[in-house]
């Protein structure tokens, strides 16, 4: 090989030429001998010029060398190049796995799947010939219809009466069984592509479409797991929310999670300004969302279903929708509360399936639990009769039954008991309203009896000095019993009066903000 090719390095200069006349000397390293005939040399310009090529863009001479292949004569210099060679690296490694699928897919089977459309590399552009037997295999396996003739671009072949045009039924049906090839590799299309079916395009339309929403749906359950707020954290959407209200001012700082339940995330938030004049946010918020883990909500059914304020919507509703509406009756709930001077959290606002609420507790401390704070006896006593009493105001002056009454959802702040956690309560003329209200009695009267409190009714006394009806019953079984005949009667009527007038609107709510 003439040397000057391989000296002539593209930054060492363009050749010996000047190098005798360099006043930094000429390298000792380069002692290139080369005559005036050869510097003028239509070759050696050739040659230089190619050199040149090279050092601009490498990947033509590597893709020609094939340096990926063979692992030789790899120029390292060039940071394109070794991404490229990478690339190339990984998308080969993709290949070969791709390849093993195919073989465990087709196994011993005469007719096989070709996953050649999923390749990285082209066969083309390789010179291993695997991939060319098994294409060359199965083109000549029995059962397997020949490649569908293509047409060319004047849309037909043949000349005069033997004229085949592109939408001739035949063609169009085997090309379209081949077209398969194109679906997902786990879209599972038997043993079409091999043999010699003739798909209409209605059907073909119609398998592609199914094809796609396929891949649509398992992308979509994919990202379900991301869309659900998990333990502590929340998802993005919800995220956003919390974003926008701290960024609209409305929120100070969210400082932490107060609480995980099954249902429900709660935090805690500094409150910042109001937009409007006439509403104050508290100095400290409580946050919950409510989550959009689907499965949890299926046995809160009962209590929303056969509310007849949701009836007409909760038919109509995805099940996302119908988590918000969990929010949206929490807020309801809590308002109605408030206007009857119960303690209860404060709505701030509700948007989607975030509610805003004032904080029950001080100093990002929240108010205890009546389960986790230990009462003198006085203030047993006390808590028992305010309880007693806001139970009769909330059957009473709200229309409402808690539904899940229990020393759990119930706060000890500022000497005296807050309830809270009223989603999932109910108007008393629930299906299961008496029912429920005969389990919060339940609760009340055994925590109270338990805590030493004398003069805590039992439960039957309870429900009737709340509900203010009069079953006599003196166990437990035929009490339910009544109740559930007084529910049952309820219900005929309703059926047969039609249904009550909504109070839904009346209650003064906040606004509900949405997009
Ligand atoms: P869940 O349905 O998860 O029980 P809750 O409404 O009961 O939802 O809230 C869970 C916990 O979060 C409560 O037990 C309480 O400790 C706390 N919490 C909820 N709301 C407030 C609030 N407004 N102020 C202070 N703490 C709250
Ligand atoms: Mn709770």
């Amino acid at each position: 090989m003439d040397p000057v090719g391989i000296a002539a390095a593209p930054d060492a200069g363009p050749g010996p030429a000047w190098q005798s006349k360099c006043p930094w000397g000429a390298p000792n390293t380069t002692s290139i001998s080369c005559s005036l005939a050869d510097v003028m040399s239509e070759q050696l310009a050739k040659e230089l010029q190619l050199e040149e090529e090279n050092a601009a863009f490498p990947e033509v001479a590597a893709v020609a060398e094939g340096p990926f292949i063979t692992g030789e004569n790899i120029d390292t210099s060039s940071d394109l190049m070794l991404a490229q060679m990478l690339q190339m690296e990984f998308d080969r490694e993709y290949d070969a796995q791709l390849r093993r699928e195919e073989k465990k897919i087709n196994g011993d089977s005469k007719v096989s799947i070709s996953f050649e459309n999923y390749r990285k590399v082209h066969p083309y552009d390789s010179d291993s010939s695997e991939d060319e037997v098994d294409w060359q295999d199965t083109r000549h396996d029995p059962y397997r219809a020949d490649k569908p003739t293509t047409t060319p671009r004047k849309g037909f072949i043949g000349k005069g009466k033997d004229i085949t045009t592109k939408h001739d039924e035949v063609v169009c049906g085997r090309k379209n069984t081949a077209r398969m090839e194109n679906f997902a590799p786990e879209f599972q299309v038997g043993d079409g592509i091999g043999m010699d079916l003739k798909l209409s395009n209605q059907v073909f339309n119609a398998l592609k479409q199914h094809a796609y929403s396929e891949e649509r749906r398992s992308a979509r359950l994919h990202e379900k797991k991301e869309h659900s707020t998990a333990e502590k954290a929340v998802d993005p959407k919800t995220r956003l929310l919390l974003y926008k209200m701290v960024n609209a001012g409305m929120l100070e700082t969210i400082t932490g999670c107060i609480s995980t339940g099954k249902e429900s995330v709660v935090f805690h938030a500094y409150g910042g300004k109001s937009a409007t004049e006439d509403k104050v946010i508290p100095p400290e918020c409580a946050i919950k969302v409510f989550k959009t883990t689907l499965n949890e909500f299926k046995n809160r059914d009962k209590y929303i279903k056969d509310d007849y304020r949701f009836k007409d919507r909760f038919s109509k509703l995805n099940p996302r929708k119908i988590i918000r509406m969990w929010a949206e009756k929490e807020m309801h709930n809590l308002t109605r509360m408030q206007n009857a001077g119960i303690p209860c959290p404060q709505v701030v606002i509700l948007k989607k399936h975030v509610l805003v609420m004032s904080f029950i507790g001080q100093d990002q401390v929240p108010a205890p639990k009546l389960k986790d704070v230990t009462l003198s006896s006085e203030d047993m006593k006390k808590a028992y009769y305010q309880i007693l009493n806001m139970m009769q105001q909330l059957y009473k002056e709200c229309n409402l039954v808690h539904a899940d009454l229990s020393e759990y959802n119930m706060l000890w702040h500022d000497g005296k008991v807050w309830l809270i956690d009223v989603s999932q309560s109910v108007e008393p003329t629930h299906p299961h309203g008496l029912e429920f209200l005969f389990r919060d009695c339940k609760n009340v009267s055994q925590f109270f009896q338990k805590g030493g409190v004398a003069e805590a009714l039992n439960e039957r006394e309870l429900f009737n000095a709340v509900s203010g009806l009069n079953i006599t019953a003196d166990n437990e079984v035929d009490f339910q019993a009544e109740i559930e005949a007084l529910e049952k009667m309820n219900e005929d009527h309703v059926q047969n009066h039609g249904k009550k007038l909504s109070m839904f609107s009346s209650d003064g709510d906040p606004p509900i903000y949405d997009e």
